[in-house]
């Protein structure tokens, strides 16, 4: 089975983050790593090509910097990585980056016939969670979203969703888009052997040309919608302390009760 994992590379959540004067994420000079999302996608990917036969190929679309996503992918375990970057790719929203991975993955697949994309839930930088369904109409292949587990048999791929009032078992058949939640598994660390063997594995890079992608539909210029503003939250204040002079108890029901937590 062949496996394509959709991974962002993005700012480092715990780093400092900005922004550029068109309200774009500032992703020059700060510190990026491979979304944290994805990586349940790879690890899921890992699990099921651990039980099968194929590979999995890493797909990111990015500054040049992003090829640090794939190589971390590769270290876990991944097959080979493919960084799709170009200058007038930069501030693409949802929409361009769903053309831009779709063209990618129909690459990929010319060298053989892709069975599964794999894609996190949501990137931690831009939220949207929509790239994935973006990538199945595009792809012309059904899509089953927030899968918290996952398993492949035969030509079906079948996953469990879960809401806080049900749990859904859903199968679809494959080639399919499927998006998986933290909930799927535990990602591994990359060993010492992973890390060695990973220099040697092949990551192509590709550009628009490459893709057939006309730079007009990309980029900032092209995006369907715009982020006007961007404020910096302000840091929280200090919680309330409730000091227990025998009527802590009170106070704690009166504090929930003013919140409407009771
Ligand atoms: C400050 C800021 C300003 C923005 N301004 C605009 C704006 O003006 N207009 C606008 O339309 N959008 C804007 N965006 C959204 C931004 O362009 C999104 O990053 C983009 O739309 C892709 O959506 P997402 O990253 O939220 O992907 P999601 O849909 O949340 O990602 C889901 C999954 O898709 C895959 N994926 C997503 N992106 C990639 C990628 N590049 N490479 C590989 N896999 C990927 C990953 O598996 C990921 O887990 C802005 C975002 C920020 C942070």
């Amino acid at each position: 089975m062949n496996i394509v994992v959709c991974v962002k590379y993005v700012p480092d959540a715990q780093g400092d983050r900005g922004f550029e004067a068109d309200n774009t994420t500032d992703r020059q000079g700060v510190d990026g790593l491979l979304s944290e999302l994805d990586e349940y996608a790879v690890e899921a990917a890992l699990q099921l090509f651990e039980a099968g036969e194929g590979e999995v190929t890493v797909l990111t679309m990015g500054p040049e910097d992003a090829v640090a996503a794939v190589k971390k992918s590769l270290q876990m375990g991944a097959d080979k990585g493919v960084v799709v970057t170009d200058e007038a790719i930069a501030g693409s929203d949802s929409v361009a980056t769903s053309l831009v991975l779709a063209e990618a993955i129909r690459k990929i697949g010319e060298e053989a016939p892709v069975d599964l994309v794999l894609t996190g839930l949501a990137s931690t930088d831009g939220v949207m969670s929509v790239v994935p369904a973006m990538l199945a109409e595009r792809l012309g292949l059904p899509q089953v979203t927030f899968a918290s587990e996952l398993a492949v048999e035969g030509s079906t791929v079948r996953i469990r969703r879960d809401d806080e009032t049900a749990s859904e078992t859903i199968e679809s058949s494959l080639p399919a888009v499927v998006s998986v939640t933290d909930q799927i598994n535990e990602p591994r660390y990359p060993s010492f052997k992973g890390i060695m063997a990973a220099k040697k594995k092949p990551v192509q890079t590709w550009g628009l040309a490459d893709l057939g992608v006309d730079a007009a539909q990309v980029g900032l210029d092209a995006a369907w919608s715009t982020v006007v503003e961007v404020t910096a939250r302000p840091p929280r204040t200090a919680g309330e302390v409730v000091t227990d002079e025998g009527e802590g108890g009170t106070k704690l029901a009166q504090f929930l009760a003013s919140r409407k937590f009771v």
